[in-house]
């Protein structure tokens, strides 16, 4: 049976802020997209602030002017290690000490701890607004075949049964070494496994261009998009991002390799960082930068001035490269904060990149939602008419006051259905995903890291 419903009074900064919209949504796709002359005012109309359930056939719902996005997308998160801080701690605050000390523990991960990790913290991020994440996922084949598939499998069945919530797309780090004999055979059989695509972190690697090498032969192979952790450093030499633009231009990958961090971009000279840039934008390269991660995690050597390590957002937006902004990890090592709140992260971006003026913040609420979905490649993503109704609504009026106040009242619909209603009356049903988040996240509750840890 056809179930058609009504939103009015809807704010869409990121298509017209001239006008109000009313949409019609039928069977989870948008079918209406039309702006209003005026408010809208229908007899029966139910506030949004009263929904409890979901829409009826025929309903209308009254935004009352507040924002409504598309499903924000995450393109580049961490998943399988959120909140393992009370196991793994970061002393030092360095990226070296923070991949050394996971690198460390990852052996005593059992795969259900894994599995609950990615659970949690991808219910809590569709509950802030996500319907789509990128994760990247610890690779540790020198620890055997066994250790490095455990987290494979996890994030295999985690992504199945977060499919009615999230999507997921899964991108195994491959080693930041020579790989030993046998190590690309298991990485061939992992491939094959069903992840979407493959990176590594270059940078890190003392043969940086015969890895990159390497991966851009399997991505050719296996038909994969190519992801690189990529100068994620304070020395103005690291520059692996050259030699992976000129892979993707030999390879004719262009729009399938992203790279994300891009530090060092940021610690060499205006002429240095402009040739690199001409360089991404020549190989249309995909970037994200992570600047709540960076912040926290370089500069660590510094004394005065100490930089701030998130890459030239603006200059990479001036040159047109498809950039977004993303979360990085969640509670754990490299960064011990974060909820997976992409709107929390676009503040941050915008401390970060001093982007503050109203066309910045129209920029960075698509550094979350559009520009992402083309780095995922998402098909039918977005207020367009025939697309998926995913969408997310914000209890506020304005980018401004989305920023300024962050807004916790949040409505996520997807697949056709509520997945997030803000919880208002006692007696008040929570959704699915509230009650799944909620069981998923006793089993990982917050802790003390250990005393070795504490320092
Ligand atoms: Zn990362």
């Amino acid at each position: 049976m056809t179930n058609e419903w009504k939103l009015i009074n809807a704010s869409l900064p990121l298509r017209d802020e001239a006008h109000l919209y009313t949409l019609t949504v039928r069977d989870g796709i948008w079918t209406e997209i039309a702006p209003q002359p005026a408010v809208a005012a229908v007899p029966d109309a139910l506030p949004i602030d009263e929904l409890s359930g979901s829409p009826a056939n025929g309903s209308v719902v009254d935004l009352g002017g507040k924002v409504l996005l598309p499903g924000l997308v995450d393109a580049h998160m961490h998943l399988d290690k959120s909140f393992c801080l009370p196991q793994v701690g970061n002393v030092s605050g360095t990226l070296e000490e923070a991949v050394s000390n996971y690198s460390n523990a990852v052996p005593a991960f059992s795969k259900e701890e894994i599995k609950a990790r990615i659970i949690r913290s991808a219910l809590q991020a569709a509950s802030f607004g996500t319907t789509a994440i990128r994760t990247h996922l610890d690779y540790h084949v020198r620890w055997g075949a066994d250790v490095a598939l455990r987290t494979i499998e996890a994030a295999l069945e985690a992504q199945a049964e977060l499919k009615p919530y999230v999507k997921l797309e899964l991108f195994p780090l491959a080693p930041m070494f020579r790989f030993a004999e046998g190590h690309l055979d298991i990485l061939e059989e992992t491939l094959r496994m069903g992840v979407t695509g493959v990176g590594t972190a270059a940078h890190m690697s003392a043969t940086a261009e015969a890895d990159i090498d390497q991966l851009f032969k399997f991505a050719e192979k296996y038909d994969m998009p190519l992801d690189f952790h990529t100068d994620e450093s304070d020395d103005p030499a690291k520059r692996t991002v050259s030699h992976i633009a000129k892979r993707t231009i030999d390879y004719g990958w262009s729009g399938r390799v992203t790279v994300d961090h891009l530090c060092s971009l940021a610690a060499m000279n205006d002429m240095d960082a402009g040739t690199l840039i001409e360089q991404m934008a020549a190989a249309e390269l995909h970037a994200v930068t992570l600047p709540g991660a960076n912040l926290y995690l370089q500069g660590r050597r510094d004394s005065f001035p100490v930089r701030r390590g998130v890459t030239r957002v603006k200059d990479l937006l001036a040159a047109g490269i498809t950039l977004a902004t993303a979360s990085d990890n969640i509670h754990d090592p490299f960064h011990p904060f974060g909820r997976g709140d992409l709107l929390q992260i676009g503040l941050i971006t915008a401390y970060a990149a001093h982007m503050g003026r109203p066309a910045d913040l129209r920029t960075i609420l698509r550094m979350i939602t559009e520009i992402p979905a083309t780095i995922l490649g998402l098909q039918g993503y977005g207020v367009e008419l025939g697309h998926d109704a995913d969408f997310v609504i914000f209890d506020g009026s304005t980018p401004e006051e989305l920023f300024t106040m962050v807004p916790e009242r949040r409505w996520v619909f997807r697949g056709g259905g509520w997945l997030k209603l803000p919880a208002k009356r006692t007696g008040f049903q929570l959704p699915e995903l509230d009650r799944k988040w909620a069981a998923a996240a006793d089993k990982l509750a917050f802790g003390t890291p250990a005393a070795a840890a504490r320092a």
